[in-house]
């Protein structure tokens, strides 16, 4: 059985010195912890020295976003999987609401991103999905569900053991301290994998995919969350900035 993921989005809240004293203390607290994999995704900026740092660990590191190029003088300010991969990643956050919201990536954007990612080879990437709060309230959540995970995955073929994440996160329960309901969240990776049986086939989703959620996950609700059969995981965001309170989190979802 595939351990379950449990993945720290440090988005942009900590400078250096927090970075760095944070990812110290992830290193000493999960010493030991193989129940499960663990993965800290820190600002771009700090990749190198938090890699450093997570050396001699059983910790991966993530980078929230990526460039969809290999290499070239027309991308200013971007970064290559290539360049995550030297600077020691394993794992890219793609397509984050965030980054849907404040810079207008779209599918489109995101599908060339996981083909990027994909192509390759050594970053497994963690694809965000999620409904807004009007699209829940009007009943399209599976619908929407369904055409961003077609949209993101368009032309994607995976070969032998490769990963792909998809983190369901409806984008209405993050930083709200409001998490989905078990059941429907339950539900909805229900969707997703029928969804994935559609897109890629059934024997390419139980072997290269998981399922994982994010939204205003803490050590209190996390519970509930744990027995749930398609719940290969979680994405944290507020609660991955405490060692305690991701510890806990992280105890819990592999219990
Ligand atoms: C996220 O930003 O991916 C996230 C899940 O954040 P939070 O846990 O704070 O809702």
């Amino acid at each position: 059985m595939l351990k379950k993921y449990i993945i720290a989005n440090w988005k942009m809240n900590l400078n250096l010195a927090e970075t760095l004293s944070l990812a110290k203390k992830f290193k000493e607290k999960f010493a030991g912890f193989n129940q499960g994999e663990v993965v800290v995704c820190p600002s771009t900026l700090f990749l190198i020295e938090v890699n450093e740092i997570l050396k001699g660990s059983i910790i991966k590191l993530g980078a929230q976003n990526v460039f969809w190029e290999e290499v070239g003088a027309s991308y200013t300010g971007e970064v290559s999987p290539e360049m995550l991969a030297e600077a020691g990643c394993r794992y890219v956050i793609l397509g984050h609401s965030e980054r849907r919201k404040y810079l207008s990536e779209n599918y489109e954007i995101i599908n060339k991103k996981v083909r990027a990612v994909v192509k390759n080879e050594k970053l497994i990437p963690i694809v965000c999905i999620g409904e807004s709060l009007k699209e829940r309230k009007t009943d399209r959540r599976d619908f929407v569900l369904v055409e961003q995970l077609e949209q993101a995955l368009s032309g994607i073929e995976v070969f032998g053991d490769q990963r792909i994440i998809i983190a369901y996160e409806p984008i209405w329960a993050i930083g709200t301290s409001t998490a989905l309901e078990p059941a429907e969240a339950e539900y909805a990776h229900k969707i997703i994998k029928l969804a994935l049986n559609d897109i890629v086939g059934m024997q390419a989703v139980s072997k290269n995919f998981s399922v994982i959620y994010g939204g205003s996950i803490n050590s209190k609700n996390v519970k509930s969350f744990a027995n749930l059969e398609d719940i290969d995981g979680l994405l944290v965001g507020g609660a991955s900035l405490k060692i305690e309170e991701f510890y806990k989190v992280a105890k819990s979802i592999v219990k």
